[in-house]
């Protein structure tokens, strides 16, 4: 066995992920890779002779065979099952991001990675770290780096969307017989998986791995980019001359960052990041584009973006945004690096999930595996043998469309939102219909009812809870069959804010009485199915006993939500002021979405609020954490993140006027962050329909 083997499995059918380790584990020092294309190849005047016995660099290489069963078995005495395909196994997933601004500000997701890589230098698990930062002499170029401490961990900090043969940079470490070196690495999926490999051979070599690397922490990889990407970007889409650059970022400036070139005479130019993105889909390698991973799994921790679609976050130059990434830890070594961080206040940490449906880079993943699965050529091995994605691909040229082109994204820009609309088949609403149209009605029809407030929401519109709804069940009443819509009931039962100048409402018992009569006449011309949403979490009791009433009544079947419910576990996981209810980051973010222009501008929390529990905390510290769930200014029962009770005291809440009508901190909204919300609960709701539609009225839910 030689130099060829490698060769022929993984380099000639275009697998290698170009992760550089067959150069740094070659005794002989016969591989470099090429400059252009980072393809491993023998030196000049090298000899495939010169290999005799050896078959080291096609035994560790992850090109066609990242062998993840193998390492996970090793790691977690388990191997992955099928639901845990594309995320791996986990042991805790967190929100976070650095504790140092300076680390946020230098970061692509809010320096989690470059706080936890800076964590295992302080502790001591490392004497460096494996990060990418950039060639001297040509700046645009990406190279690996060993980082010996915090600021050059921030240099190197941000995504760098180009292929460089990262784990070339280990070779002194592993070639060394008395390298007293410690290192902890921070890479792609192709990265990890081999180093696990190379960690469980059984060479020298690859004791020296298990000795002197450790330490994982990966990123999540949609797909990796040529250098030629890079370059033809600065060159002909940015005018840019490549001997006049001083420096490039990927992901500079805020959040999701912009590409951005600083040219040697000290003047900053910069694009969106969307349209990188979209220009480097013409420079990728069959191995990313049909790779199998996402994250390896085999990390010590792994890190995605927090927001899950930055490109289209990108596409709104004029949101606020926060950074923040998701940390899902895996191993014992990875807990304890995590913990320590909080403790020493480089991490700030929540808990969380990930929202895999969501993920743009998953979903342009799980796209290309499943198409090239499909096709009659060679593919890396994924993590589960023999397991096949079901969807059917979609081309991704589509998932990251130009908006100007395809006309997707957010619905900003004057007249996006007539343009939708009209696109598309309108929603059927009851009150435009005529005696005729009643005629169309069949059996398992169904009316959707919005009903809103009246009230005060701080900076958002006192008819917000009403606009809400109204805005999804019109959504789902156009993409749906068979649902007709009834207007927007706009007032409803007030509490907490009664007295409060705007606070119009009716009583409960009038709200019940209502609800009900809506219901009754609705039956008599065939409408028996009612599907209920409300924006105000006041309305739910004496909605829910008038439609107890007509069910009794009448047989009428009905589904009553606020429209939240729907989106509970999503919301949690991009709220990032993790306080949610009235007028708060979420509902401000929703209004944002459905009202592109118009400028209901947050206003920033008080620096520290008074709890319930007479508990004083800083307004953007995670009150779940603070164990209060007391009703209170800042956290009131509607909120999202208040801790359940085990029994209820029946009291007047303490909101004045004078006091503010908000909940969370509602600067962090944005309308990235509504569009998604809405897009679940409207499909959440299309599910729910369908499953009340189908129902045999005289069936029991
Ligand atoms: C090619 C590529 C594709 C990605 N695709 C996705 C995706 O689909 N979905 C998603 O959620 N996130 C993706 N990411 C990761 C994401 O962009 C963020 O890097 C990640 O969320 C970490 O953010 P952070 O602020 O915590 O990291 P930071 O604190 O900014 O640190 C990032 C660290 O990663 C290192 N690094 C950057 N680029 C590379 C590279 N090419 N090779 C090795 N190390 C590198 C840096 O040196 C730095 O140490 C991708 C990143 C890359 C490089
Ligand atoms: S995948 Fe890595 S180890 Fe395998 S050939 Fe390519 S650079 Fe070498
Ligand atoms: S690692 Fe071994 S087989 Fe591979 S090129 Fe070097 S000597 Fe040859
Ligand atoms: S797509 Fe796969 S092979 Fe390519 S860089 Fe990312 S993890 Fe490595």
């Amino acid at each position: 066995m030689t130099f060829q083997a490698l060769a022929t499995d993984v380099i000639n059918p275009d697998l290698c992920a170009q992760c550089g380790l067959c150069e740094a584990v070659c005794p002989e020092g016969l591989i470099s890779c090429r400059d252009d294309t980072k393809i491993p190849l023998l030196r000049d005047h090298a000899k495939v002779e010169a290999c005799g016995a050896c078959n080291l660099c096609a035994e560790v290489c992850p090109g066609a065979e990242p062998d993840t069963p193998r390492s996970e078995l090793e790691l977690f005495g388990r191997t992955r099952r099928d639901d845990e395909r594309w995320l791996g196994i986990t042991e805790e997933i967190l929100g976070g991001r650095a504790g140092r601004a300076d680390m946020r500000e230098a970061s692509a997701s809010g320096g989690g990675v470059t706080a936890l890589a800076a964590e295992t230098l302080r502790l001591g698990l490392a004497s460096a770290v494996l990060a990418c930062g950039r060639e001297s002499a040509r700046p645009w170029r990406a190279q690996p780096v060993l980082c010996t401490n915090e600021d050059d961990l921030i240099a190197c900090a941000q995504a760098t969307y180009q292929l460089s043969p990262h784990l070339s940079a280990l070779r002194e470490v592993l070639q060394s017989p008395r390298s007293s070196a410690r290192i902890a690495v921070v890479g792609l999926a192709c990265h990890i998986q081999a180093i696990r490999k190379l960690q469980r051979h059984p060479s020298q070599i690859g004791r020296r791995a298990r000795q002197r690397i450790g330490g994982l922490i990966e990123i999540a990889c949609s797909s990796n980019t040529l250098p030629k990407g890079t370059e033809t970007f600065i060159e002909a889409e940015m005018g840019i001359a490549l001997d006049n650059v001083a420096n490039v970022k990927y992901r500079d400036n805020g959040y999701p960052g912009e590409f951005a070139v600083v040219t040697k005479s000290g003047t900053r130019r910069a694009e969106p990041v969307w349209r990188a993105i979209r220009h480097f889909k013409d420079f990728k390698t069959h191995r990313c584009l049909s790779c199998g991973d996402w994250l390896s799994g085999l990390a010590d921790i792994s890190i995605c973006d927090g927001d899950p679609n930055i490109f289209i976050s990108s596409q709104d130059a004029g949101l606020r945004r926060e950074k923040y990434g998701s940390i899902i830890v895996r191993t014992d070594l990875g807990a304890r690096i995590v913990a320590q961080a909080r403790e020493s206040g480089r991490l700030e940490a929540w808990s969380s999930a990930v929202a895999e449906d969501l993920h743009l880079g998953l979903l342009r993943k799980r796209n290309r595996r499943a198409f090239y699965e499909g096709q009659q050529v060679a593919v890396p091995a994924g993590p589960i043998p023999d397991y096949h994605e079901t969807i059917s691909p979609i081309d991704d040229d589509a998932l990251v469309a130009n908006p100007a082109e395809a006309k997707i994204g957010t619905r900003t820009g004057e007249g996006a939102e007539e343009e939708r609309w009209a696109r598309e088949k309108p929603p059927v609403r009851l009150d435009m219909c005529t005696e005729a149209d009643l005629n169309a009605i069949s059996p398992r029809d169904i009316l959707l009812v919005p009903f809103g407030s009246f009230e005060p929401h701080g900076h958002l519109p006192l008819g917000t809870d009403r606009l809400i709804c109204e805005a999804i069940l019109t959504e789902v009443a156009r993409r749906g069959t068979g649902l007709w819509l009834f207007p927007a009931f706009p007032v409803g039962f007030n509490f907490k804010y009664r007295g409060w100048p705007g606070s119009v409402g009716v009583s409960s018992h009038t709200l019940a009485d209502i609800v009900e009569s809506i219901a009754r006449d609705a039956s008599r011309f065939g409408l028996r199915r009612l599907f209920v949403m409300s924006g105000h979490d006041e309305n739910r009791e004496a909605t829910v006993t008038g439609l107890r009433e007509i069910e009794y009544s009448t047989g009428t079947r009905s589904i009553y939500c606020d429209w939240l419910d729907l989106a509970v576990t999503l919301a949690r996981q991009i709220s990032t002021s993790r306080s949610e209810g009235h007028a708060s980051e979420i509902q401000t973010s929703m209004v944002q979405f459905l009202l592109p222009g118009q400028n209901y501008a947050p206003i920033p929390p008080a620096k520290t609020v008074q709890t319930g529990c007479g508990q004083t905390r800083h307004a953007r510290d995670g009150h779940a954490k603070a164990g209060c769930g007391k009703a209170g200014i800042a956290l009131g029962a509607d909120d999202l993140f208040a801790e359940p009770e085990s029994g209820e005291w029946i009291r007047s809440v303490d909101r004045r006027p004078g006091q503010r009508s908000l909940t969370g901190d509602p600067t962090y909204a944005n309308a990235a962050k509504g569009q998604m919300i809405f897009e679940r609960i409207v499909t959440r709701t299309l599910e729910l329909t369908s499953a009340l539609g189908r129902l045999d009225l005289g069936e029991r839910p």
